[in-house]
């Protein structure tokens, strides 16, 4: 449902037209385009602050607003309405240019001329680390396509709309002397224009280059996270400045760790025997291997916690931790031999389970692996 245009200035149907006109003066000033730039948003509001105005000001349309409401102009019907697609940017500041007073819009906000700055675009690139690589930070050296100003290209200054980038007109109309700005048709808005450039740069004075940029990367970053190395995308022409390198980090999947946050975790699988007996085992770490030490009698299920193994917190809250999960592996197969030696031993107290206080629920583990 459409906007109430009262709710949309923020007055009262007893209104009057000073202000109305008052309200409307607010809601420009705080949406207009100059101070939030880029904001779809306060562009939107801006608008229908205007398409409201634009009715309530006119005492024959707020009377059949007043009526109908926005029934009033709907269907294309006479009144010279806006059939429900709005008002656009030219026809704000053509009609309503003079709401702000004296300079118009230029002048209005910021004071008179800004030099344009143009940004280069930015350029994107994936990089694919190893657990190894995220777990010590690294640095990379890539190869990216980036354009750049040719040697030899030289700029001046827009001599239309003298560098900023803007031609402002003045017109007379019935509302009174109104000032307009539009970016300049001969520069696109950038202030400068081509002075002398090569025969093998392209309209704007730019070259395709390869360059091999050096990407420092810190440790513990996530997979999907987006680093910017700022001003290493495409260089801009004139006095603009270089875009931002966007670099999507992608992990590689580790043979024998997983990674969750910033912990890591290792199926470590032993026999029954090495279970009763004892032994010790040799596992990947994201810092090369280490000998972890097995007790006689472990039981499946165990959980060995390798404490600063695993993956430094890029927040820098530390580091995780490297979690082995102990497997016992029942045999599948038994020749005669060994299911003589197991039934001999079932029923033997030793084989008998006898959980302690200490050998936790399955539940229990899980419990503090996250504590
Ligand atoms: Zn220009």
């Amino acid at each position: 449902m459409k906007e109430d245009y009262y709710i949309i200035l923020g007055i009262s149907k007893s209104a009057s037209a000073s202000e109305i006109k008052k309200a409307y003066r607010k809601k420009a000033i705080e949406f207009h385009p100059d101070k939030n730039p880029g904001d779809t948003k306060a562009e939107e509001n801006f608008k229908k602050a205007a398409e409201a105005y634009e009715v309530l000001s006119d005492p024959d349309k707020k009377a059949k607003y007043d009526r109908f409401g926005h029934q009033a102009f709907e269907g294309g019907g006479g009144f010279g309405g806006f059939g429900g697609g709005g008002m656009n940017m030219d026809d704000i500041f053509s009609q309503f240019g003079d709401i702000f007073g004296g300079g118009g819009f230029g002048g209005g906000f910021g004071g008179g001329r800004r030099q344009a700055r143009v940004k280069g675009s930015n350029l994107r690139i994936r990089v694919k680390l190893t657990l190894e690589e995220i777990a010590n930070g690294v640095e990379k050296k890539i190869k990216v396509k980036r354009k750049k100003v040719a040697q030899g290209t030289t700029y001046k200054t827009c001599t239309t709309c003298n560098g900023s980038g803007q031609v402002t007109r003045i017109q007379n109309t019935i509302l009174g002397r109104m000032q307009t700005s539009a970016p300049c048709n001969v520069c696109h808005g950038a202030g400068q224009s081509i002075d002398k450039k090569p025969t093998n740069a392209d309209a704007n004075g730019m070259i395709a280059t390869e360059e091999t940029v050096s990407i420092k990367i810190p440790a513990g970053v996530v997979e999907g996270m987006q680093l910017k190395v700022s001003g290493k995308g495409n260089e801009a022409p004139g006095n603009g400045i270089s875009g931002d390198l966007l670099v999507h980090i992608e992990e590689k999947s580790h043979p024998t760790l997983q990674r969750e946050g910033d912990n890591l975790h290792h199926d470590l699988y032993i026999s029954f025997s090495d279970a009763a007996l004892g032994t010790s085992k040799v596992i990947d770490t994201v810092n090369g291997k280490v000998r972890i030490k097995i007790e006689p009698g472990v039981q499946s299920g165990k959980i060995l916690r390798l404490r600063n193994k695993g993956i430094p917190s890029i927040n820098s809250y530390g580091t995780g931790d490297l979690l082995v999960h102990i497997n016992v592996w029942t045999p599948k197969e038994l020749n005669k031999e060994q299911k003589e030696f197991f039934k001999k031993m079932s029923g033997n107290n030793n084989f008998e389970p006898k959980p302690e206080k200490e050998d936790k629920s399955f539940f229990e583990k899980v419990k503090d692996m996250f504590s």
